[in-house]
């Protein structure tokens, strides 16, 4: 079996990860233009694992990104070779401050204890004994990650993935996808700029906030859109503990990072949130406008911060219902997506990978059921819609 892979960030290099070490004799390419993803969102996010979420698919992926980050050896080590990915086991705080917020969070906590994640809800009674440095007079309720979040090197997991991926033996092209050749409702080869030509019996579309483009190339819609998120690196002089992921219900979140913190804003429904702007020109004027005032509302000792540097990347956004696309494409019988995460992928890229690898080796999904991501909800006008979106 012949497999190729078009993206070669953390999502693709974990699916060409699985497939070799499920089948080490499918051949398995990866087309990836940038090897060293100077651009690729593996390489700018802010690299943070929750099990936090609302919908159960995605805290079952967030569980089995917690395996491989707490013991990275095990999955990814190269000739014993020891992984580094500095995983910081912290949580992640959800602050919620109207009636409405409050009601989200317990709906969303029934979920997450259902998969056996450990949350809790707090008052702001409890919060504020928990979380002293935070002010708490509007909160309603607040919810607590108590194990199995946190962050880590973002960057180093990608490469990892890619060494890995190598090692076992799938072959790397440094050239993008520029056309496809499709027959019959299937693929049958891409075209590389540098010429070459790669055909394969299937394909994973994870090309991040690119699968769009990539996609029109095959005339194949994809519904997955490049919002830039910029993310602001400060100090306080005021020493804080180590904070969890504060999300205040502004859209502005922080956390530490080092002897520092980083935060940054998530534009919400009614925001503009344009496509496409581009990378490499963070938003600065955001961080005055929107981040500062709010960080300075919720923790009194930021209002004397000082922001150090900004950098700025993509979300991949599904914006139908803000969760991830992996399946085969509803118009194209051996093409299969693996893209549109809107803003988590990361830590779901290897739980992501596992079931890709999966289904094309063995069939079907063998550990955990991806299949309510599948892309034909959206020619069934379906949607499964994750609330906590970051
Ligand atoms: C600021 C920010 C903060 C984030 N924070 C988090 C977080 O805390 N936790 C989390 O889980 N996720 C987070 N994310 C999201 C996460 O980074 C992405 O979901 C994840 O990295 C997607 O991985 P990927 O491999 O699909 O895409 P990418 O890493 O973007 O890789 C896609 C690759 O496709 C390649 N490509 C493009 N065009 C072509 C072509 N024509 N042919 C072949 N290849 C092509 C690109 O070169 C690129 O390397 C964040 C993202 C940003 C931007």
């Amino acid at each position: 079996m012949r497999i190729a892979i078009i993206g070669g960030g953390a999502v693709g290099s974990a699916c060409a990860m699985f497939l070799r070490k499920f089948d080490a004799r499918a051949a398995v390419d990866v087309i990836e233009p940038d090897p060293g993803l100077r651009l690729a969102s593996s390489a700018r996010s802010a690299a943070s694992i929750r099990q936090q979420f609302s919908t159960e698919v995605n805290v079952r992926l967030s569980q089995f990104g917690l395996q491989l980050l707490r013991d990275p050896d095990a999955w990814l080590a190269v000739d014993d070779d020891k992984v580094d990915l500095g995983f910081v086991e912290s949580g992640y705080l959800f602050v919620a401050i109207r009636a409405d917020g409050a009601q989200a969070l317990r709906e969303n906590h029934a979920v997450q204890r259902a998969c056996g994640a450990t949350v809790s809800l707090l008052t702001a009674d409890a919060l504020s004994r928990r979380v002293p440095w935070l002010r708490v007079d509007d909160v309603q309720l607040a919810s607590l990650g108590e194990g199995g979040e946190g962050w880590f090197d973002g960057y180093a997991l990608a490469l990892a993935l890619a060494r890995k991926s190598r090692a076992l033996g799938a072959a790397w092209h440094a050239s993008p996808v520029v056309g496809f050749e499709r027959r019959d409702e299937r693929v049958r080869a891409v075209q590389l700029a540098d010429g070459a030509r790669v055909e394969a019996d299937a394909f994973v579309l994870a090309a991040g906030a690119w699968s769009r483009a990539v996609g029109a190339l095959a005339g194949l819609d994809v519904p997955v859109f490049a919002r830039r998120r910029t993310v602001f690196a400060f100090t306080c002089p005021q020493a804080l503990p180590r904070t969890p992921l504060v999300i205040d219900t502004s859209g502005v979140w922080f956390r530490s990072e080092g002897h520092g913190f980083i935060g940054g804003w998530s534009p919400g429904a009614s925001d503009d949130d344009p496509d496409d702007l581009p990378l490499d020109e963070p938003d600065l004027a955001q961080f005055d406008d929107r981040v500062w005032p709010a960080l300075a509302h919720r923790v009194e000792a930021f209002a004397a911060l000082r922001r150090t540097h900004a950098w700025d990347g993509y979300y991949e956004v599904h914006p139908a219902d803000h969760n991830g696309l992996v399946g085969l494409h509803p118009q194209c019988a051996n093409l299969l997506l693996a893209c549109g995460f809107s803003g988590h992928g990361l830590q779901h890229a290897a739980g992501v990978g596992r079931g890709i690898a999966e289904w094309i080796v063995h069939g079907g999904y063998r550990s955990l059921d991806l299949s309510p991501l599948s892309p034909a909800r959206i020619a069934a006008g379906r949607t499964l819609v994750e609330r906590a979106v970051i």
